[in-house]
């Protein structure tokens, strides 16, 4: 049997060809010593349990390691068609709103006074601003959340706008062009010395991200984790992986840094096209590369905005649950999860019991410890490592200042800041005339101490809030001049802020470390019968799309993966 390239690499390849060579060498060695006696009959059968052994012994030997590898993974069967799910960020919303279009009786309680976590947005006289969330993946042909509104009825079209960008590199604007060819042709342009490099690293990257989303059809519109894709599609398609998705492949177990160096020479060059390692907030040298080829899609197929600011998206899923009959609790803090015989039997929030055989829990999973009573040691203790990702700070303004001639995302690379104009992709966020202005800039989760609000007095957070904001401002008025004399409204959001009106630990943004060397993430489904994750504590990881595949998962396991279309 012919293995294509990309085995030769992998250990366990390897292994399973050292041993059929070291059968062949015995059945060859066996033969020469039986060919000075009369034992053809010997002869040929010890050839055809050669023959055998090639076909049949590799594959038997990478199911019984993926069945082995796998057997950690909790496997229970959930029961019951009643679903309570604690939070209404994204990845609970958008499992709430698949499982209440299919007859589940879902609940979800949520700890704000408003659905969404991170996807939501404020309005301060007249200026309505975003949390957070400025551009989102995954709305394509193949990508979860246009297949997951498809499914919902919805026109991706009618919610979402396709956003611009440009960065800020050596002081120099440099608009990204919509199109992915147009962009490497920029690219090509800026640093003619590297065209070549450009191509193939381009190439590799957009057949990278092809074969990620090629089997969507078969996994319920979503990629899945290794176990579910060993458990749903079966485990020839782990075995032909390397086979069917060689790029994919290729990019396991590197790093985006080194990745950049077997590529790139030139230093600017290598910077540009790391901007977007921002969305996974790792450092360029821990960036798992297939994480950086996913994210790649911001540029394959665009970045997308909701109309009307980020909540507008929240609240349209929350209504589809409860036009399917589900409930929606605000204010409702989940305090214990119940379980009994290691089941889950239900939550208490605000002092009342709610049962369900389902539990879906959306909140940062550093919080089940305290939540679940005598919670296995070994999870906990899985729990315990999970590192933060980064958190972030913004300042918020309402400019009355038109500025509608910048593009409506702009990433400094010199500086260190986004910033987001959004009123430039609706101008319903705007009093006529006016602009909103969020400067973003990312931060280790260390400074959440810094602004740990609940251990100073409200004097110096303010003072502390106040003081990072103008550094903001004044690092954007290098970019864009006057702002500071047409600000009408000025807020900000500190890590506190971000753990305050979601529970993330520490103001994570993404919820946990995404680098190449972190802990990894729990699995979707906990070692509690009836207790699922979704959102950015597990797989796989922050931000809308991503959250939005947990939250399918979830669904389609607690339906039976019976509905995906194949
Ligand atoms: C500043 C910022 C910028 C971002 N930019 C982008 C971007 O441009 N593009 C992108 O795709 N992503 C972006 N993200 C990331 C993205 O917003 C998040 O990854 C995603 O929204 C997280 O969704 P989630 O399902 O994990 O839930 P979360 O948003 O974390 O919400 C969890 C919900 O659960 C509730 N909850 C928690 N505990 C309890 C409890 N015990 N009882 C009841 N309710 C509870 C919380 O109140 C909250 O509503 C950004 C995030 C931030 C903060």
């Amino acid at each position: 049997l012919d293995y294509p390239k990309s085995y030769w690499n992998d250990p366990y390849f390897l292994k399973i060809n050292f041993l059929l060579t070291y059968i062949w060498t015995t059945i060859f060695f066996i033969n020469m010593v039986l060919s000075f006696t009369s034992f053809s009959l010997l002869t040929i059968f010890l050839v055809i349990c050669g023959v055998l052994s090639s076909i049949f012994l590799p594959s038997l030997l990478v199911k019984s390691f993926f069945k082995k590898k796998f057997k950690k993974y909790p496997d229970w069967k959930p029961r019951g068609r009643e679903v309570i799910i604690v939070g209404a960020g994204i990845g609970g919303l958008t499992c709430g709103a698949l499982l209440a279009k299919n007859g589940y009786k879902v609940k979800v309680l949520e700890q704000h006074y408003l659905v969404g976590g991170y996807c939501t947005s404020f309005k301060r006289r007249g200026f309505t601003f975003d949390g957070g969330v400025e551009s989102i993946s995954g709305i394509w042909e193949k990508g979860p959340v246009k297949l997951l509104l498809d499914e919902l009825f919805v026109n991706s079209q009618d919610i979402f706008i396709r956003t611009r960008e440009a960065y800020v590199l050596n002081d120099r604007i440099i608009d990204i062009p919509e199109k992915f060819d147009d962009f490497i042709n920029l690219l090509i342009k800026m640093f003619p010395d590297e065209e070549d490099s450009i191509k193939n690293f381009f190439n590799l990257i957009e057949k990278a991200f092809k074969e990620l989303y090629m089997d969507i059809d078969k996994t319920g519109g979503v990629p899945l984790p290794q176990p579910l894709i060993f458990k749903v599609v079966g485990f020839k398609a782990l075995f032909n992986y390397p086979r069917e998705k060689p790029h994919v492949y290729s990019l396991l177990n590197k790093t985006f840094g080194e990745l950049l160096d077997e590529y790139f020479r030139d230093e600017d060059l290598k910077r540009l096209i790391s901007t977007l390692v921002a969305y996974l907030g790792t450092s360029i040298e821990k960036t798992p590369a297939l994480s950086m080829a996913i994210i790649y899609g911001y540029y394959i197929n665009g970045g997308f905005y909701p109309k009307g600011g980020s909540q507008k998206y929240a609240n349209l899923l929350a209504k589809i649950i409860e036009n399917y009959g589900g409930e929606i609790l605000l204010n409702h803090k989940v305090e214990k999860i119940l379980v009994e015989n290691n089941e889950v039997k239900g939550v208490i929030a605000n002092g009342k019991i709610f049962k369900a055989p389902i539990v879906v829990f959306n909140g940062n999973v550093k919080q089940l410890p305290m939540l679940i009573n005598n919670l296995p040691k070994d999870f906990i203790e899985k729990i315990r490592r999970l590192k933060p990702s980064v958190t972030a700070f913004i300042t918020y303004l309402g400019l009355n200042m038109d500025l509608s001639n910048y593009p409506p995302l702009i990433k400094d690379l010199d500086r260190g800041i986004g910033l987001f104009i959004n009123s430039n992709l609706d101008k319903h966020l705007a009093p006529k005339g006016c602009s909103t202005l969020s400067i973003i800039t990312l931060l280790p989760t260390d400074i959440y101490d810094y602004f740990d609000k609940e251990k100073m007095d409200i004097k110096t957070y303010i003072s502390r809030k106040r003081k990072y904001a103008e550094e903001l401002v004044k690092r954007a008025e290098e970019i864009i001049p006057g702002i500071s004399k047409h600000i009408v409204i000025m807020d900000a959001a500190t890590p506190y802020t971000f753990k305050q009106y979601t529970l993330n630990y520490r103001g994570a943004i993404y919820g946990f470390d995404q680098s190449i060397d972190a802990p990894p993430r729990p699995y979707f489904k906990t070692p509690i019968k009836g207790l699922y994750l979704v959102g950015a504590s597990t797989f796989p990881g922050g931000g809308i799309e991503a959250v939005t595949i947990s939250g399918i998962i979830a669904a389609r396991d607690i339906m039976g993966w019976s509905n995906i279309r194949r």
